[in-house]
Formats: structure tokens, sequence, C-alpha cells
């Protein structure tokens, strides 16, 4: 037909004029981690203003950071001793691809697993400490992570010290099935042990912690606490909208709306969360032996 057949008609994008072409060797190129967008504010932060805690200076909003991150601002130089990084991986489900992106998971965070513990002094006080990293599977909890924190608490009450957990969680990993929703039950049994000697447990709920992480251990902490504007929840705010048909408040699931609610002890900034972990450990007896 005439009409598809005479193509001479309509303009022709050249490869002068596309994207690719000579045209656009002209354009300035800015490097992609030169700017971070605050997802709080949405304002564009050039990354060195964010400063070592990475907080946004607009908003206040703390960026998530990587479990190594929240060590170097954390705790005193030079005190973490990492425990259980050798336990092997687990692939209980042979679930298509897992192994692998475990591997690459592991080359590109240089985490075993999504979840960092070990002993460390904040401010002097001796504690067991955890800390989760969403840059890892988004913080999911499979069998490892569960191990790993289960193996902490039973240190904890052997040595008698406090525990403190960073949280950060997608939820479960659904990659183990049913084997990591066991882990909510296989941790919170762990908790209540070192609960039953008395001994203290704080929670710091940072950006974001949902799923079955805040469905067990995240929220049995004796003391919680949260930074600010971080998510923190249970099931999507989507879904919950679906399913209760009614509009949520803006600040849903934020901490600030979790504190006005009762679930949230205090909020604390980055900067401030340190000294207020020493003193909350040390009001609690901090560690017995030391
Ligand atoms: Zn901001």
């Amino acid at each position: 037909m005439a009409l598809f057949s005479n193509k001479d008609k309509y303009i022709r994008i050249t490869p002068h004029h596309s994207k690719k072409g000579p045209l656009s060797d002209t354009v300035p190129e800015v490097p992609d981690e030169l700017f971070a967008k605050c997802p709080a504010c949405r304002h564009m932060i050039y990354q060195k203003d964010l400063g070592l805690a990475k907080i946004c200076p607009k908003c206040g909003y703390n960026f998530r950071i990587s479990a190594h991150e929240r060590l170097a601002i954390t705790i005193d130089p030079d005190t973490f001793e990492e425990l259980y990084q050798d336990l092997p991986n687990q692939d209980p489900l042979q679930f298509p691809d897992y192994a692998e992106k475990l591997v690459k998971t592991q080359a590109r965070t240089g985490l075993h697993e999504a979840v960092l513990t070990g002993l460390a002094r904040i401010q002097g006080q001796r504690v067991a400490l955890a800390v989760m990293d969403s840059h890892f599977i988004m913080a999911s909890m499979g069998t490892v992570v569960g191990e790993k924190l289960t193996l902490l608490f039973e240190q904890a009450l052997n040595e008698q010290l406090p525990v403190v957990i960073f949280t950060a969680s997608g939820g479960a990993r659904m990659q183990e099935g049913i084997m990591s929703l066991m882990q909510m039950a296989k941790v919170s049994a762990a908790v209540k042990r070192h609960s039953n000697a008395g001994l203290f447990y704080l929670t710091v709920l940072t950006d974001p912690t949902t799923g079955g992480v805040t469905a067990s251990f995240a929220m049995q902490g004796d003391i919680i606490l949260a930074e600010p504007q971080s998510l923190v929840g249970f099931a999507g705010r989507r879904v919950i909208e679906t399913t209760v048909r009614e509009d949520l408040p803006e600040d849903f699931q934020r901490s600030e709306f979790l504190l006005h609610h009762g679930f949230v002890d205090a909020i604390v900034k980055r900067t401030e969360l340190p000294t207020t972990i020493a003193y909350l450990v040390a009001l609690h007896g901090g560690a017995r032996n030391d």
C-alpha cells in the first residue's frame, strides 16, 4: 500500500541528532555519586555535605548506611571483635540463582551475611552488638541471619553482656521460604532466655525496618530507639490501604508516628546515639563481669 511504502515523507532522526551522536559529546556529565537525593525532603545534596554520619543538612533525615559505616560512627575505635563470620551460607530450597546472588552480594558489600555480629565497646560500655545492613539483599532474614543473632544472644547470656541491635530489614528472606519465617521464633526464644537472666536488650530501629524483623526481635527490646524519619512497619502501606480501605496519614509507618502511638521509646539523632546507648546500658547495670 502506498500509504506505508512512501516512507521518505517522514522526518528521520539521524545519528547526528540522537543522544549517542556527536552533539551529546558536548554535554557535561555529572558523576553519579557526587550528589544524593534525600528520600525524605527530595533535595539534591552534595555528598560531602552529608558528612560521616550521612545526615541530610536540609531536613535531618538519616541516610541508609552500611554496617561498617555504622561501626565507624558508633563504637570505640578498634574494639570490634567480629563473631560467627564463618557460618556457611544456606540454600535450603535450592532456589534458582540464589547461591550466585549470595556470592555476588558478598563481593559487593564485603559482608558475609546481612548482619554483622560481634563484641564491642560503646563509650566504654562492653556490649554484644549486631548491625544489619540493607545493602545485603535488603537485610532480609534467612537462616544464617537468624543463627548469628541467636548465637549472639546465647554468648551474651554466658558472658552476662547487654545486647544492642541496629535493625534494618525488608523482612524474611523469600529465597529461603518457611525456613526464614522460623527464625522469628528462634531469635525470639533466645531474646527471652537472655531477658529471663535480667540482662538488658536495646534495639535501634533504622530505615527501613519491616516485615518479620519488626514482628520479632526489633520490637522485643527493653528499650526501643529509632532514627528520625525511619520507615518502620510490618506490611507495606499500599497493602494496608487496600485491606482497610482507608487513606492512611502522610507520616504513617515513620518513626515519629510510632513514637506518637507508643511503639517507640525515643527518637535519637544518629550523632547522639553512642552517648544515649552508653548511658542506657550503664543505667541498666552494663556488662556484669566488666
Ligand atoms: Zn532531606
